[in-house]
């Protein structure tokens, strides 16, 4: 099947030392560069793939662009999750085709779009009206409008004081104090539901974790993924010098149902 790129598309032009630029296609539209300019004309109607050359006689090689390329370049107004913890995300909420989720805060929405091509229905609450908004756009951006109009809807709405859905799948925290939203949570959720909640800081694990502890939620557990480039050119090959050695932990567990004789340990006999 052929599909040639056409004016409106995105586009990922990849240099000979494989930096990426994202760009959306238009007709009279150029990519100006320190290597000089390519016209979108040279793109469209080629097949991916397709390799065009600079006014200098640069290479770059075109393709439409991953979700991974899409989210670390895409419009921001919050810091976003990375590729490497949207990944991590996706297997620990369980997320599939069909799943309620809900999301909070929704940010510049780089965890929407993970969550909503997975599958999910996925329900946003966000403070920031302007940040809602921004996400919304991203996501219709790369996923279309349709997959927001069926999938997709953000309220403006504080997820601290409390959440309206019933039955929920799942819930993913990326906000400052994921503590206020466990109560929340355990009405929310259906039993064995599960609770993810991304954060950068040692201390606010420690935090959920307490609070965690005394509630209703078992299995909890707290995990970092580090990512360790590799360089590799002929026999040189050896880590990378330089990394991202930090983005968050991410803390996780499940929703019990009834307890028989209550949460309380059962007193030992004497
Ligand atoms: N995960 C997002 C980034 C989220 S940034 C992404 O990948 O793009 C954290 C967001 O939480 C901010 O937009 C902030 O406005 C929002 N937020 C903070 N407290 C909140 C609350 N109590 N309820 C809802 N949203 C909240």
């Amino acid at each position: 099947m052929t599909r040639p790129f056409r004016p409106g598309e995105r586009v990922v032009l990849a240099d000979s030392k494989g930096r990426r630029y994202l760009l959306a296609l238009s007709e009279g539209g150029s990519f100006h560069s320190h290597t000089g300019i390519v016209e979108h004309e040279a793109v469209l109607g080629c097949e991916e793939g397709i390799t065009v050359r600079s006014t200098t006689g640069a290479r770059y090689t075109a393709m439409r662009p991953t979700l991974a390329d899409f989210v670390v370049q895409m419009p921001r107004g919050a810091q976003v999750i990375y590729p490497k913890d949207l990944g991590a995300i996706l297997m620990l909420a369980d997320v599939h085709p069909g799943v309620r989720v809900l999301e909070a805060g929704v940010g510049s929405g780089a965890l929407s779009l993970a969550l909503v091509r997975a599958g999910a229905e996925v329900v946003g609450y966000e403070v920031r009206a302007d940040f809602a908004e921004r996400a919304r756009a991203n996501v219709a951006a790369f996923l279309g409008e349709e997959a927001v109009a069926s999938r997709y809807r953000v309220e403006a709405a504080d997820v601290y004081a409390g959440i309206a859905e019933r039955g929920l799948d799942s819930i993913v925290l990326d906000l400052p104090e994921p503590w206020q939203v466990v109560k929340h949570a355990e009405s929310a959720l259906r039993p064995g539901g599960i609770l993810v909640a991304y954060t950068p800081s040692v201390l606010q694990v420690a935090h959920l974790r307490e609070v965690l502890a005394t509630s209703s939620f078992e299995l909890a557990e707290t995990v970092e993924f580090l990512a360790r480039t590799w360089h590799v050119e002929g026999q040189a090959v050896r880590p990378d010098h330089r990394m991202v050695a930090h983005t968050g932990f991410l803390t996780s567990a499940r929703l019990l149902g009834p307890v028989p004789g209550g949460l309380k340990p059962a007193r030992t006999p004497r």
